[in-house]
C-alpha cells in the first residue's frame, strides 16, 4: 500500500517523539509545516523521510529530528525576535516562524533566499524578514535577539552572535572545523557570560564569510 502524506507526516512526528523531540508546541510546528514545499522536484517524494536532502547551490536541507532538536533546545516564546543564520531552503525559517514574533533570516546565496521568499510568500509566513548577505557578523542593526539560531557550521565560537543576544537569551548552533561538529546551546547568564551545553553531534554545511558570487 502506497502512504498518503498524512501518514507519511505522523510517522515522522512519531519518529521524533522517540528521537526526543517532545515538546507539543515544536511537533504541531513541524505538522503544520510542509516539507515538500522546501525539496527539490527529484526528492518529493523523500520530503517526510527523516533525512537531510539536498537542494540547489549545494546546500542541504536539514533533517527533520535536527531542526525539531534545534527549535526544541531555543526554548521560542511567542514574542520573541529571533535572528537565523542560512536560510537554506527556508524549512527550519518557515517552522522557527509559528513560534515566534519575527524572524530574521540571512542567506548568501541569492538563488536559495528568492526561493524561500517564495514558499513564505505561499505559506503566508508574514512575520518573516530576510536578508541576502553575511551572517557571520550577525544583524547589528536589529539587535538584540531573544534568540539566534545558526544552521550553518561555525569553525569557532560564534562570538559576533552572541554579543548579539538578550541578557536572557539563547543561541543554538553547530560549532566544529570538521565534517562533524557539537550542536552547542548557548544560554546567557545574565552577567555576561553563557552556560554552553553540547546536545549532540552533527554534520553541517560550513559557515562560510562573504556572499557567494555564484547565484
Ligand atoms: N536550515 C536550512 C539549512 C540550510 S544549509 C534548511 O533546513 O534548509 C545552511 C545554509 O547556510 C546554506 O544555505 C548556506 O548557503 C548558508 N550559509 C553558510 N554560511 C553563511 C553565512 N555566512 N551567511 C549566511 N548564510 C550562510
Amino acid at each position: 500500500m502506497i502512504e498518503g502524506p498524512d501518514a507519511r507526516l505522523a510517522k515522522l512526528v512519531l519518529a521524533l517523539r522517540s528521537q526526543g523531540v517532545t515538546d507539543p508546541q515544536v511537533l504541531s510546528a513541524i505538522e503544520r509545516t510542509p516539507r515538500d514545499m522546501f525539496t527539490q522536484d527529484i526528492f518529493k517524494d523523500r520530503s517526510w523521510e527523516n533525512q537531510a536532502l539536498p537542494i540547489e547551490c549545494g546546500q542541504t536541507i536539514s533533517q527533520p529530528y535536527i531542526v525539531g532538536l534545534m527549535t526544541q533546545a531555543l526554548t521560542l516564546g511567542h514574542r520573541d525576535r529571533v535572528l537565523e543564520i542560512g536560510t537554506g531552503s527556508g524549512y527550519q525559517t518557515a517552522v522557527l516562524s509559528r513560534l515566534s514574533r519575527l524572524v530574521y533570516t540571512i542567506e548568501r546565496y541569492r538563488t536559495l533566499m528568492k526561493q524561500a521568499e517564495g514558499r513564505f510568500k505561499k505559506l503566508g509566513l508574514t512575520n518573516i524578514i530576510t536578508r541576502f548577505g553575511d551572517g557571520t557578523t550577525g544583524w547589528p542593526e536589529q539587535a538584540p535577539f531573544d534568540r539566534i539560531i545558526v544552521t550553518a557550521a561555525a569553525q569557532e565560537e560564534p562570538e559576533a552572535l552572541l554579543k548579539q543576544l538578550k541578557h536572557d537569551g539563547v543561541l543554538v548552533a553547530p560549532v566544529g572545523k570538521g565534517p562533524v561538529q557539537k550542536l552547542n546551546r548557548y544560554a546567557a547568564d545574565g552577567r555576561g557570560g553563557f552556560n554552553i551545553e553540547t546536545l549532540c553531534d552533527v554534520r553541517f554545511v560550513p559557515m562560510l564569510e562573504g556572499v557567494a558570487r555564484e547565484l
